[in-house]
């Protein structure tokens, strides 16, 4: 564990196996420094138990620089759980999940990712109170996806303001990729704000429906990158920036919600090179985990959620000054400042 190679000096890696259901889950904490760590759990049919600590341990890591980032309570930490999400749930799984997060008397809070939905968490209610991103109770927040839209469309304006001189986006041409619960609501902000649209989707009645309701223009999914405009913006999968698509692009910024859309660090400098200014995902995208935070701390104020997210873009747009000023890709920029708030020093 101590030489893996996304082993980042986190403070604990918990491995739980129920034989009765058959869970076999891993929740790592990264830090908690800024708070108890709180990050979702993914289900996920992994091919090898290696593949699912990696992504354990890259995942909570993530969650300690979004949570660092929009400067909220809370620190870094994932679960997964190893399992087929159609065929492999039973209420007993999510009884044992919800007694190994228990075990962990409150230094991991979980919530819904990949695979895992609000009613599995309801589950996992029953056996601790360490669960957000709930429906009902006091201050259940319920779908993130609108508040981290509109902190995706905030942040594309800061983005436009540096790659363009100005934010104001009418007549802006961005080309979106998704069209979900976040990638819908960025569209229908941008289409607002007088931008042109070409979506993209796999799911033909959600591209219809974005595209009457904002004039988008509709390519397939996979001339997305090929499509001459402003500014990309993902808001599907992650690792979409690699060596293929990099060539591709015909845009002079990226600025999306999908997580983890470099495939690898160095793709950042590499869209420096190339002249495209690049929002770092774990920062446009915080939107919904200051929303799950104003939830944690029982007292849900949309106000407080608001703020938060300004703040936030103020942030970015800090972060996308510093890398223009010094010649550095921006997720460098935004690393180095994430680890300094979680006083990690190195
Ligand atoms: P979603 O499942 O509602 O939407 C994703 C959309 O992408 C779907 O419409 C799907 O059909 C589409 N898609 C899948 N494969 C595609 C492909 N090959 N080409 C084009 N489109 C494809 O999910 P979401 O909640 O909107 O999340 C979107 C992204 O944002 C994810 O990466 C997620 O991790 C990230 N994110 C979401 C939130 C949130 O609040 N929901 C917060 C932070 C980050």
């Amino acid at each position: 564990m101590f030489d893996h190679s996304s082993f980042d000096a986190h403070e604990g890696v918990h491995l739980f196996h129920d034989a009765a259901s058959g869970l076999k889950a891993i929740i790592a904490i990264h830090s908690t420094a800024l708070g108890p760590a709180a990050g979702g759990c993914r289900m996920w049919n992994y091919a090898t138990g290696e593949a699912m600590l990696r992504d354990a341990l890259r995942l909570s890591q993530g969650m300690s620089y979004k949570n660092a980032m929009a400067d909220i309570p809370l620190g870094g930490g994932k679960a997964v759980i190893w399992g087929d999400a159609k065929t492999d749930k039973s209420p007993d799984l999510f009884r044992a999940f919800g007694r190994a997060v228990e075990s962990l008397q409150g230094t991991y809070i979980t919530a819904e990712d990949v695979g895992i939905g609000v009613a599995d968490m309801q589950i996992v209610r029953e056996e601790t109170a360490h669960v957000a991103g709930l429906d009902e109770g006091d201050a259940a927040s319920g779908d993130p996806s609108p508040i981290t839209a509109m902190g995706i469309y905030l942040g594309i304006r800061e983005t436009a303001k540096r790659a363009f001189g100005t934010d104001d986006l009418t007549g802006r041409t961005i080309a979106v990729q998704g069209v979900g619960s976040v990638g819908g609501h960025v569209c229908e902000h941008l289409a607002k704000a007088g931008a042109n649209l070409v979506i993209t989707d796999i799911d033909q009645a959600a591209l219809s429906d974005i595209s009457a309701r904002t004039g988008a223009r509709i390519v397939q999914p996979d001339d997305i990158y090929d499509v001459e405009a402003d500014i990309f913006s993902p808001n599907a999968l992650g690792a979409i920036i690699n060596e293929q698509t990099l060539e591709r692009f015909r845009v002079k910024a990226i600025a999306g919600g999908a997580n983890n859309q470099l495939i690898v660090p160095e793709m950042g400098e590499l869209l420096r090179r190339r002249g495209i200014l690049y929002a770092p995902d774990y920062v446009i995208n915080g939107g919904g985990i200051i929303n799950v935070c104003a939830e944690i701390s029982g007292t849900y104020s949309r106000d407080w959620v608001d703020g938060k997210v300004k703040a936030l873009m103020t942030t970015l747009g800090q972060v996308l000054d510093t890398a223009l000023e010094n010649d550095e890709p921006t997720n460098l920029v935004a690393g180095r400042i994430a680890r300094q708030r979680i006083g990690r020093t190195d």
